[in-house]
């Protein structure tokens, strides 16, 4: 039953798609490589890049470490490059603390590789396609 609830409240209430298990492993690949959207877009120009880090003090702590078929490469300056670890941690941004949301999918995007973080869709394939299946035998 705890289940039935929480399954209508995150996909008819919240909109979701997709529940968000495991925890952080605090291995800090996330902020070694970062995609920053703009409404729909991501950012692939520096200089819509140069206005945007007045907006927010995320994008202040952004430096630019290259560029591919996505968009610009960010790496975040608060990473303390021996541990890892987050040098403002306990002050951190909310888009840290939500990390990751599964916005992050629709836009291309995937986990680092050995997230500790999982996305799982919270309507299996196997239930929707059964779905398709009876709706085109009617
Ligand atoms: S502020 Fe901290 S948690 Fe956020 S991207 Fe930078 S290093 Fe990572
Ligand atoms: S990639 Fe995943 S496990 Fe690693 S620091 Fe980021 S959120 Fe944590």
């Amino acid at each position: 039953m705890f289940k039935q609830i929480k399954r209508f409240i995150y996909t008819k209430i919240l909109k979701r798609k997709y529940y968000r298990t495991g925890q952080c492993n605090g291995c800090g690949r996330c902020c070694k490589k970062i995609y920053v959207k703009n409404f729909k877009h991501v950012i692939a120009d520096e200089k819509e890049f140069e206005k945007l880090q007045y907006m927010h003090r995320f994008y202040s702590y952004l430096r630019v470490i290259g560029k591919d078929e996505t968009g610009l490469i960010f790496e975040c300056t608060q990473l303390d490059p021996v541990t890892n670890k987050c040098k403002i941690h306990k002050t951190r941004p909310g888009i840290c603390r939500r990390y990751p949301q599964e916005e992050m999918l629709s836009m291309g995007g995937e986990l680092s590789q050995g997230c500790g973080y999982h996305l799982e869709p919270i309507i299996p394939f196997s239930e929707v396609f059964d779905k398709i299946s009876k709706k085109s035998k009617k």
